[in-house]
């Protein structure tokens, strides 16, 4: 059998870091890039008789992403614990939610396509350990920061499938602003469930779990790898082991960290030191009303209050950064010009100097201003592409460059009609040609307005007075 002949089935198990500033049962601070060891409370190091207390920020970020992936939210939820010994985990078990998660049944589309989220529940991260030569160092400066565990139900079929379900998800996270999906500081990672089927078939085969991918690019070489490695397998007449595997990212391989045989007890019992959660109707109407408006929506609006075309909105809507911009932008003006100058001409030098957004030395503000410029006809748009040059190059506003290079269109008749006079009475052979039917050399006469002012004529005003001084 070929490849073709074959199904991949997916499910992933997502880790989102919740943007909160303290941990989730202690004070400590959870800022990325610490010295090691320097955000650890009691608590996080599991000291003897200390008890954790529960971060009710985090809760209500859980219930923040439930709401805008359109799950329903446990009002009674509580925590459990999980045992195992592990080096950097000084408690001994984690605690996490296994009975009853504080978020079910949800969704998320990838095109026209659902996926289901099975559950969010929130869980303590553990610490890190720091492999330096021949040592192992422990790092708890991660120990009890809080993630929400996103689980998607087997409905993925290919890794673009994965890729496409990522970004979208990381997208509403960072719309809502519970994570913020920088997956290269590790606040967004997911493992991957993959098994294969002969399609057509509606069982699912025997699955293996590939750990802790931490980019997109990783997370579809790892799920391609597999899918071949385990069609190989069953080709060839053998079966897949339930294995968890880690991506070698060098090699570009999955191998097998441990097999199902050697598979953990965790002894799960709820969490002793905590009380259940209970959240009310009144806590969810108000978290709902608080949820910010979601980039299908947002791209809706676009489509249909302000005549965006759908291939901008989605292109706007993509990120949220780049939306509060062109927000920013529609404040004072017309969403059209808007959109040409943020998708076109802002994009074109972002994308050409390879700069996100974020980083953009040209704040909306500042792109407001040109544009109010371009507006009231201080300047043509020809101009103002070469001042926006000169913002993104200098960082200085559109007011002082135009001020400074002396670039302010003209748009005084009086002005410009002395300026053709003059051009007419130089060229009076031309004005002749001209008038007796050579028409074409109506271009001429525009291009010495240009030359006389440096480009700086409105283009409006001059052909006004030009077309009244050539048919007198
Ligand atoms: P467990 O509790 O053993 O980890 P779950 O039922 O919670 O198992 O599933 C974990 C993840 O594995 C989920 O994302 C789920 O969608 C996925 N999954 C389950 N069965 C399969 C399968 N046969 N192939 C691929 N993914 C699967
Ligand atoms: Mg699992």
């Amino acid at each position: 059998m070929a490849k073709e002949n074959w199904e991949a089935v997916i499910g992933l198990e997502v880790h989102a870091q919740v943007s909160s500033e303290t941990k989730l049962f202690s004070s400590s601070s959870t800022e990325f890039g610490a010295e090691h060891n320097t955000q650890v409370s009691l608590v996080d190091g599991a000291m003897p008789g200390t008890l954790p207390i529960l971060n009710y920020y985090c809760i209500e970020q859980a219930i923040r992403t439930g709401l805008a992936l359109s799950a329903e939210i446990n009002k009674n939820s509580y925590f459990d614990r999980k045992n195992y010994f592990y080096p950097d985990l000084p408690q001994g078990y984690q605690i996490t939610q296994f009975f009853e998660p504080i978020v079910k049944n949800g969704k998320i589309f990838i095109g026209d396509k659902e996926i289901r989220i099975g559950r969010i529940h929130l869980e303590q991260d553990a610490g890190k350990s720091v492999h330096e030569e021949s040592k192992t160092y422990i790092d708890l400066n991660r120990a009890g920061v809080a993630l929400m565990e996103i689980v998607s139900e087997p409905d993925l079929r290919s890794s673009a499938e994965v890729a496409e379900f990522m970004k979208k998800l990381r997208q509403i996270l960072r719309y809502v602003g519970s994570c913020d999906g920088d997956m290269e500081k590790g606040s967004l990672r997911c493992d991957a469930n993959v098994s294969v089927r002969p399609k057509g078939s509606s069982e699912f085969g025997t699955r293996c779990e590939i750990k802790n991918l931490n980019s997109i690019r990783y997370i579809v070489q790892a799920i391609d790898y597999e899918i071949q490695r385990q069609i190989e397998i069953l080709e060839s007449g053998g079966e897949v082991s339930q294995d968890t595997l880690l991506f070698d990212v060098a090699l570009e391989k999955t191998k097998v960290m441990r097999n199902k045989e050697d598979a953990s007890d965790y002894r799960y019992f709820p969490e002793p030191d905590l009380l259940p959660v209970e959240i009310s109707d009144e806590k969810i109407d108000s978290i709902k009303a608080s949820l910010p408006e979601l980039p299908e929506q947002k791209k809706q609006r676009y489509i249909e209050k302000l005549s965006v075309n759908e291939y901008d909105a989605e292109v706007i809507t993509s990120d949220k950064s780049i939306a509060d911009y062109f927000e920013e932008l529609i404040k004072r003006h017309e969403a059209k010009i808007s959109v040409t100058w943020l998708t076109v001409e802002l994009f074109g030098r972002l994308n050409k100097a390879g700069i996100n957004i974020t980083d953009s030395p040209i704040e909306a503000g500042e792109l407001s201003e040109l544009l109010d410029f371009i507006v009231d006809n201080t300047v043509s748009a020809k101009l103002a592409k070469q001042i926006l040059d000169s913002m993104f190059e200098t960082g200085k506003s559109a007011s002082q460059i135009i001020e400074e290079q002396g670039l302010k269109q003209i748009t005084d008749k009086g002005q410009i009609s002395e300026i053709i006079q003059e051009i007419i009475e130089t060229h009076q052979d031309k004005v002749q040609e001209y008038k007796s039917g050579k028409t074409k050399l109506y271009g001429f006469f525009v291009g010495e307005v240009m030359k006389q002012t440096k480009g700086k004529a409105n283009p409006d005003v001059a052909n006004l007075v030009l077309s009244e001084k050539l048919s007198d």
